[in-house]
């Protein structure tokens, strides 16, 4: 396919390119929270949409539904540090995301679980339960 059909396509069809974008959040940590490093289930809004966070991918990182949940509406990195999970590699990767860094973000997360690409392959067929929160 010629990459100005895949951009057609996208256009025309908003819900697939939702789709894609929802994938590709997923893809860059191998579907693992960027929180605690378990399996990603949702997406979540570093700032929430209550307060204004836009639906860009600086501002929304995979999370499992523990973290997203536990989380709610407050500051990502004020919430994160309060966990048992911590990991400073982590945060470091949180604020390379926000940043938009997502090279710098998926470094260091590998960095904090060298076991990122063995979890990408497990999850790959229930993506379509993926949902924003
Ligand atoms: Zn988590």
């Amino acid at each position: 396919m010629h990459i100005n059909d895949a951009v057609f396509l996208e256009d025309l069809c908003p819900k697939f390119r939702l789709r894609q974008w929802r994938k590709s959040i997923h893809r860059f940590t191998g579907k693992s929270c960027i929180y605690c490093g378990k399996p990603s289930e949702s997406i979540d809004h570093v700032l929430p949409r209550s307060q204004g966070g836009l639906s860009t991918t600086e501002n929304c990182v995979p999370a499992c539904l523990s973290c997203n949940g536990d989380k709610s509406d407050e500051n990502a990195l004020f919430w994160y540090r309060r966990q048992k999970f911590y990991d400073p590699r982590r945060a470091m990767a949180i604020r390379a995301w926000l940043d938009g860094d997502l090279r710098l973000a998926i470094r260091l997360l590998q960095w904090a679980n060298p076991n990122i690409k063995k979890t990408n392959k497990k999850y790959e067929k229930d993506e379509s339960e993926y949902k924003a929160a």
